[in-house]
């Protein structure tokens, strides 16, 4: 990570805890690695997240239905799932650090720093050859290129064959041929590469005699699978249709060291798609392009996002791809669209003995359904959606002020009440607006310190209008709105605020927008 994004980030982190979004889990117990709790302001944000999904899901799909399945799962399940067999990721140290590292990782950051050595290249001839570049001739003629590519591809092939065979030292090889470095150590010195489950397991029973052990689910996707047919017979469901579900996982992963990036508890907002076999590739673009104007309309800047094809298929999918988001440590994934064929239900069938099959009234035959999956961390949007939103801004006058431009259907809270004096009736009035205002938008009174001391702290969490009550409201009944984004203000009756800010603050508007 450069430096300046890396500042960046940590005061992202900071800031993050010091306005009440983001705590180390029981942290006066100095924290739990990888473990966080969302605080007051936190919550709320992470709650609109949801709405947005769930309503763009539920509410504009209208064979999409929604369900709320329980953590603990039939210890089979994950048997059936191949999580108990396969859910692996391969794991080294580095003797000198004695970190902890996922090997495929530092083989993907290593191809990594390939590509952006041949995207130097182009930048540096593009300069130089000025308006009749063309930078496909030169990607498929240039000698450096070529030769940077054909080591990409064949790192590639070789980590897709270790992946899928679980050859653990061809891992360990690729590691040493690509002669990475810990970036810790800065030496070579590595252990074998071992395979490491990433589920965490518990016992169920209160006896020891009659416990027995079961998992914490790592998707939330088995238990749709799992009542696919209760879904599909009481709600009489058609092909196509899906089921969502919002829920936590819980993963035992080897590094967690990026914030709410990649935690070892976190929440997934999972949809999947039921359809007839042979059709899965269309709905797989269909889910793709969806899901994609679902990020682009909350207005972070569409450069901010890309796709990325899976090479290494997992053992379910027939094609997989990511919604890459611009982090502050880079492109890296923030929702998986899958094409799972009938591998799960197909499983299923065979581990509980129960027909899992769909009945197509109109060709008289049944059939088990294949699945396209979209699986999107919430946690992994709110840092999108945070790290993007925060900056630091020097002002006209000289000042400075550290914003959240979150968007307003997202933000915490939408409106805060300030009245300008703490006497002459004025934070009476406040409250009156505040009763009127608070069953449709979120508001927040404050009436301690200077007004602009009140300003900048609603800007450090995101509110996006501040109504300031003042003297003159006594006399004609208005107020000033003050814009976050702009600083602007203007002064409007207090009978038109209402309609003035739902708009620009409604999940639906922003629905509307996709
Ligand atoms: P990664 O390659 O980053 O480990 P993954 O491919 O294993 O992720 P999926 O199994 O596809 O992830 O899970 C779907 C989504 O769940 C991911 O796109 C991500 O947003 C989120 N997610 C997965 N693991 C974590 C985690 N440990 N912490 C936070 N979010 C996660």
């Amino acid at each position: 990570m450069a430096n300046q994004e890396d500042n960046l980030f940590k005061n992202v982190i900071s800031h993050a805890k010091e306005y009440g979004f983001i705590f180390p889990s029981s942290e006066i117990y100095d924290g739990l690695s990888a473990v966080y709790d969302y605080g007051q302001n936190g919550a709320e944000l992470k709650n609109n997240i949801k709405e947005y999904w769930w309503k763009f899901m539920t509410l504009l799909h209208d064979n999409i239905v929604g369900i709320d399945a329980a953590i603990f799962m039939h210890p089979t399940t994950w048997k059936a799932s191949g999580h108990v067999d396969a859910f692996n990721d391969p794991m080294v140290d580095n003797k000198d650090s004695k970190k902890r590292y996922r090997a495929d990782v530092l083989v993907e950051d290593a191809i990594a720093k390939m590509e952006e050595k041949i995207d130097k290249e182009v930048e540096k001839a593009a300069k130089r050859f000025g308006e009749s570049f063309d930078a496909a001739m030169f990607k498929s003629t240039n000698p450096r290129v070529l030769e940077y590519q054909k080591k990409i591809d064949e790192t590639n092939a070789r980590l897709k064959d270790a992946m899928s065979n679980g050859d653990m030292a061809g891992m360990k090889q690729l590691i040493i041929d690509l002669e990475i470095t810990d970036p810790v150590s800065g030496t070579k010195n590595w252990t074998d590469v071992r395979q490491f489950n990433l589920m965490f397991s518990t016992e169920i029973g209160s006896l020891a005699e009659d416990a027995s052990k079961i998992y914490l689910r790592p998707e939330t996707a088995q238990g749709i699978f799992v009542n696919f047919l209760n879904v599909q017979k009481t709600g009489r469901m058609k092909i196509p249709f899906g089921i969502a579900q919002i829920g936590k996982a819980f993963r035992n992963e080897i590094v967690a060291r990026q914030f709410i990036f990649r935690m070892r508890e976190f929440e997934q907002m999972e949809m999947q798609f039921f359809v007839k076999p042979g059709e899965e590739m269309k709905w797989y673009e269909f889910w793709k392009e969806k899901r994609l104007k679902w990020h682009l309309a909350l207005g972070l800047g569409n450069d901010n996002y890309r796709y990325h094809d899976h090479l290494n298929l997992a053992h379910y999918a027939n094609a997989a791809c990511d919604i890459q988001f611009n982090f502050p440590m880079g492109f890296k994934e923030l929702e998986g669209i899958h094409s799972r064929t009938d591998f799960d239900l197909k499983s299923h069938e065979k581990y509980s003995g129960k027909k899992l099959q769909y009945f197509d009234p109109e060709d008289t035959q049944n059939f088990i359904p294949y699945v396209v999956e979209t699986s999107v961390g919430l946690d992994r949007c709110f840092l999108g959606i945070l790290s993007k939103s925060y900056q630091e801004e020097k002002l006209e006058d000289g000042s400075d002020r550290v914003v959240l431009r979150i968007p307003a259907p997202l933000a915490p809270n939408k409106v805060a009440i300030l009245p300008l004096t703490k006497k002459d009736g004025l934070p009476e009035k406040a409250q009156a607006i505040m009763n009127d205002l608070k069953y449709d938008l979120r508001c927040f009174y404050e009436e301690k310190d200077a007004i602009g001391k009140r300003y900048r702290r609603q800007d450090a969490i995101g509110t996006p209008y501040c109504i300031t009550i003042d003297h003159q409201t006594l006399e004609d009944d208005t107020v000033t709105i003050r814009d976050r984004d702009s600083m602007k203000q203007e002064r409007v009756r207090i009978a038109d605020v209402r309609s003035k800010l739902i708009d620009a603050c409604s999940i639906n508007n922003l629905l509307r927008k996709i």
